[in-house]
């Protein structure tokens, strides 16, 4: 039996927003285990919570209350230059709408990110992984849609994160330039052993998944079967 390796921890996680006199717990007492490896997806309807908690765990957002640990890692003690080191180093993100630089070519989109990296891959191989090496000359607004979000797929994997987490990664693209996408994140799952969260409002995507968590009004619960 292979041993489990816990990679995130959450104890009690909890994101209040105060707008006048109105609280909101956009994520409200949350725990999880997510173990090195795992390809999980976080389900749950718009307004639920899920950016909330993304944000949380790629050090974007300010924790209120409760625990989150990377590895051994307290990252709700974190200071600034720690949080800032964790979200370079540890985390590669991967969004809807892609955030390429419409100014920059394919190559060039990636290799910005790898000159701020501490360990970075070679732009090239990363930019072969993902299909479209014979594309790195060029812009964003030459490419399809999909293989725009590999480009930023790319541009996530190029600083070697352990952890990527991704917001709707093919929530504007059709059913089967969709697949094709998680295929792609599937095979650095599996080839590259990434940990890998997805959250999306999108039950199609649990046919990937290793396992499926909940999230309503805040609230996270693991679904058993799907
Ligand atoms: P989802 O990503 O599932 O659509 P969000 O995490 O964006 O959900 O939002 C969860 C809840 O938190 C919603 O009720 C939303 O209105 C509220 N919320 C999100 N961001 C803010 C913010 N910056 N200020 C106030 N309320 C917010």
């Amino acid at each position: 039996m292979t041993l489990k390796n816990p990679i995130l921890i959450a104890k009690n996680l909890r994101k209040t927003y105060k707008v006048g006199d109105v609280e909101t717990h956009a994520v409200n007492n949350v725990n999880f285990t997510i173990y090195e490896g795992e390809f999980v997806v976080i389900l749950g309807p718009s307004g639920s919570g899920k950016s909330t908690l993304m944000n949380l765990v790629g050090g974007m957002d300010e924790i209120t209350s409760g625990e989150l640990y990377y590895r051994d890692s307290p990252v709700h003690n974190f200071s600034k230059k720690q949080i800032v080191k964790y979200r370079r180093d540890v985390v590669g993100f991967i969004f809807q709408f892609y955030n390429l630089l419409p100014s920059l070519t394919c190559y060039e989109n990636v290799s910005l990110v790898a000159e701020l990296s501490k360990n970075p891959l070679k732009v090239k191989d990363v930019l072969d992984k993902v299909g479209l090496l014979e594309r790195e000359k060029h812009f964003p607004a030459q490419l399809s849609g999909g293989q725009q979000q590999r480009v930023a797929i790319a541009r996530a994997i190029v600083k070697a994160p352990e952890l990527l987490l991704c917001d709707e990664p093919t929530g504007a693209l059709d059913t089967q330039m969709g697949e094709q996408i998680l295929l792609l994140l599937k095979k650095i799952n599996k080839e590259d052993k990434k940990t890998i969260i997805i959250i999306s409002h999108d039950p199609d995507l649990l046919k990937f998944a290793d396992r499926c968590l909940v999230i309503k009004d805040g609230h996270l619960s693991e679904k058993e079967e799907f």
